[in-house]
């Protein structure tokens, strides 16, 4: 968002007071209004979380956020640095309005379709992790970033969500040029210049100007061409920034109309507080912190007409050498395995032609399940196995741990052991985390080291939630 769009450095950033202009431009959205969100804008933002279905199911005692099934707010923050079941997987700490995205979703039909969707501007993961949770899990969703230091935090983060059919790649959107047509389902969550995170990054504050929404504008028009014509005829788009102008929202779903689109329409309940917008045309959504539990954010969708199915592709049958680490994972198909980078990942048979027309196109990151990396000549469980919702846990030996030895783990440090031998799997209240290597006295740490909590335990409370 503001902290997304192409920076300014910090030195040349301004006053962090927002612009004159900005108050002024928003006036001729709201009207007199516009008093209630400038105080809203001053008050701490809410906190809020969604749980990972399949890892935590329904945390007791947090209040549901009303538009999103697995979506909770928090009465403070709390330190989630030192809470396992994050590393785990089993939550992402996400911005209320933003889970919007699952009414989104509910309203193109798709949701329980073995679809291919593509996240065009996927870091760190929050929407990725969300479609993954929320679409069907033969769906295929391609999850892309294009800038290389967001990418490494997007891949963690995947892993960690850790749900199979999911392919990372790292291109820019002129790149979708070689994969016309092939995506039933586009998020495209743009860069933009931050309005609706100006409580919560004083970053997007200073750097607001409007030189820097016409720059989004630009950006955005050429993100929303490229993944227009990726998308099948028949297949929704969903737009959404973080800002308020008209010309970063309206205006550019507008566009996509004039293009031969139609606005799907979608559904919210009045008690919400979120706003249906019909600028330029067009059936959209806004929220506005002084209006509603959340912070600033635009969400529509657009159908591409015309009418092709949903592919259903014939599965390739697997070669005799992929069997041996395939039994790491749960048997629910013939897994197809990819090599890249010395890393084995596991592809569901009935993807790896499209992942393979993929990888023709785009640079791919990781193309499904990392399941074993090569070390000294021999394939050991890679990190990402021990998060995947795939894992065969029956297959290695469990090493249960407390929440200090948890975070001593996360922390890279050894734990103490009796005789230990072979490949363990750290669990966290039955969550696996991780890999240790068994050495007598003790378990050697394979937790990786970029992953490693580095901090000091800090003022905030402990998160009060168990598994
Ligand atoms: N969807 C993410 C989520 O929910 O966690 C947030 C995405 S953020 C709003 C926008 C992303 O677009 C950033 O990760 C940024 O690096 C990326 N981006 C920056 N410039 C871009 C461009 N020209 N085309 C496409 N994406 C771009």
């Amino acid at each position: 968002m503001g902290r997304h769009a192409p920076h300014r450095s910090r030195s040349d950033a301004g006053s962090s007071t927002p612009a004159a202009d900005f108050f002024a431009r928003l006036h001729d959205q709201l009207g007199p209004e516009v008093d209630g969100l400038a105080e809203a804008l001053a008050t701490p933002p809410a906190v809020s979380i969604r749980a990972h279905p399949a890892k935590w199911g329904a945390p007791t005692g947090l209040s549901n956020i009303p538009w999103c099934t697995h979506g909770y707010y928090l009465d403070e923050r709390p330190s989630f640095t030192f809470d396992p079941l994050l590393h785990g997987g089993c939550y992402y700490v996400q911005e209320a309005s933003s889970m919007l995205l699952e009414q989104a979703v509910r309203a193109t039909g798709l949701l329980h379709e073995p679809i291919v969707a593509l996240d065009l501007c996927a870091a760190p993961g929050g929407k990725s992790t969300h479609l993954r949770s929320l679409l069907h899990s033969d769906a295929l969703v391609v999850s892309n970033e294009i800038d290389r230091r967001r990418q490494q935090v997007l891949v963690e983060n995947l892993w960690k969500w850790g749900v199979g059919n999911t392919v990372i790649t790292g291109a820019a959107p002129d790149k979708l040029q070689g994969l016309p047509g092939s995506f039933d389902l586009i998020v495209v969550d743009a860069p933009c210049s931050g309005e609706g995170m100006f409580r919560k990054d004083p970053f997007a504050r200073a750097q607001w100007s409007t030189d820097l929404v016409a720059q989004c504008c630009t950006m955005q028009r050429d993100a929303l061409d490229h993944a227009w014509r990726s998308l099948r005829p028949g297949g929704s788009l969903i737009y959404s920034t973080c800002t308020w102008e008209i010309s970063e929202n309206e205006a550019q779903v507008a566009r996509l109309v004039a293009m031969g689109g139609t606005c799907l329409s979608i559904p919210i309940d009045a008690t919400w507080g979120v706003v249906r917008s019909q600028r330029e045309g067009v059936d959209a959504l806004r929220c506005y912190p002084h209006r509603m539990r959340g912070e600033g954010f635009f969400l529509a969708v657009v159908r591409k007409e015309g009418n092709t199915t949903v592919r259903q592709e014939a599965p390739v049958p697997r070669t005799l050498e992929e069997v041996s680490v395939s039994t790491w994972l749960l048997p629910k198909c013939d897994w197809h395995l990819m090599e890249r980078d010395e890393v084995l990942h596991a592809v569901d048979p009935r993807w790896s032609g499209t992942v393979n027309r993929i990888k023709m196109a785009l640079p791919v990151l990781s193309p499904g399940i990392p399941v074993a990396e090569r070390k000294a000549g021999t394939w050991r469980p890679h990190p990402g196995l021990a998060l995947s919702t795939d894992l065969d846990p029956s297959q290695f030996t469990n090493v249960p741990v407390d929440t200090a030895s948890a975070i001593a783990y996360l922390q890279g440090h050894a734990l103490p052991a009796q005789d230990a031998d072979g490949v363990g799997l750290v669990t966290y209240q039955a969550v696996p985390l991780g890999w240790v290597q068994g050495a007598g006295r003790r378990w050697n740490n394979r937790w990786p080291a970029p992953w490693r909590i580095r901090t000091q335990q800090p003022g905030a409370p402990r998160v009060s939630w168990s598994r």
